[in-house]
């Protein structure tokens, strides 16, 4: 199967902070890759590589077999959804303008039928569709979100602990619902969360990391079976709990 994203012998140094000493990673086109690991172990710095919104110290990143360096940035992010932790949605904006609005894009005329397939995808109310952010929840700004994410079709969709402020049982729907789309669409999805029992859910593939490093990148089965460390074992632990 293709890879579509592939780090090779990536370094980040921050000031003298060596963050990630050395990372090797291959990623297929149609993977549901979930990204867990203690807070500092550098989830967002690797999910913020790919988008070129943190350059790496050394090495050469590959999206869909060319280095990123070569490629233009803005055309990239295009092809690439971003969606993070309490949704930063446009409050000026209703929730139509927020799903139509690409940063960077030439202005596209608003197209009303993919909004409201959107908006029935992420089961949001069409009657929603010119409220303002701040006059809904925040689980339904997060499927805005989302859908603002989706919406423009991505190759690869980055997610940085996007249900980490909702509520529990808003979080568990917000699962099943990107799951959903997910197997719908078969988009490439980085997701990256501290929480092993949505790591496991989610993932086709988890990438376990510690102070810059993979502990494991496998299936949820082989993690849970097998896991290859201590500190997989002690992750693992939290998933019964
Ligand atoms: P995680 O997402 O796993 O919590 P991060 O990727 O955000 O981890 O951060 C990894 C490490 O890099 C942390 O020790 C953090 O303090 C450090 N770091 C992140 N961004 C910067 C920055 N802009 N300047 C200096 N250090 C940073």
């Amino acid at each position: 199967m293709e890879s579509i994203i592939e780090f090779k012998d990536i370094k980040k140094v921050y000031d003298k902070n060596i963050v990630i000493p050395n990372l090797n990673l291959s990623i297929k086109k149609g993977e549901f890759i979930t990204i867990i690991g203690t807070s500092g172990s550098g989830k967002t710095t690797v999910l913020k590589m790919m988008n070129g919104l943190i350059e790496p110290t050394s090495g050469m990143i590959q999206i869909h077999g060319k280095d990123i360096k070569k490629q233009n940035l803005i055309q990239l992010r295009r092809k690439m959804g971003y969606v993070i932790q309490g949704s930063m949605l446009f409050p000026h904006l209703t929730v139509k303008q927020n799903m139509a609005y690409v940063p960077q894009l030439e202005k596209k005329k608003v197209d009303h039928q993919l909004i409201e397939e959107w908006l029935q995808k992420v089961q949001l109310d069409s009657s929603l569709k010119d409220k303002y952010p701040s006059e809904l929840s925040g689980g339904q700004q997060q499927r805005v979100a989302i859908a603002r994410g989706l919406i423009h079709q991505p190759d690869i969709l980055l997610m940085d602990e996007p249900f980490g402020a909702v509520d529990e049982i808003t979080r568990r729907q917000l699962q099943d619902e990107i799951l959903k789309i997910y197997q719908q669409t078969k988009t490439t999805i980085l997701f990256v969360t501290h929480d092993i029992k949505e790591a496991l859910k989610l993932g086709t593939r988890v990438l376990i990391m510690d102070q810059g490093t993979i502990q494991q990148f496998d299936t949820p089965e082989n993690i849970v079976q097998a896991p290859a460390n201590d500190y997989v074992k002690r992750l693992v632990l939290h998933n019964e709990s």
